[in-house]
């Protein structure tokens, strides 16, 4: 059970810098800051102005 979770954090862990690494695929037109998930409302402005990126 123990290194049955050892790995999957393990895992966690790679997704994690694997993510770290990717440029920001969305961006809000409204304040045109950089976003890494398609929120529904800006996390910056609150607008709900996040569209993918070019
Ligand atoms: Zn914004």
């Amino acid at each position: 059970m123990g290194l049955f979770s050892d790995v999957g954090r393990k895992f966690e862990e790679t997704k994690q810098s694997l993510t770290d690494t990717q440029q920001p695929e969305y961006v809000c037109t409204s304040c045109e800051e950089l976003v890494r998930e398609d929120f529904e409302y800006c996390p910056h402005c609150g607008e709900d102005s996040v569209e993918a990126a070019a």
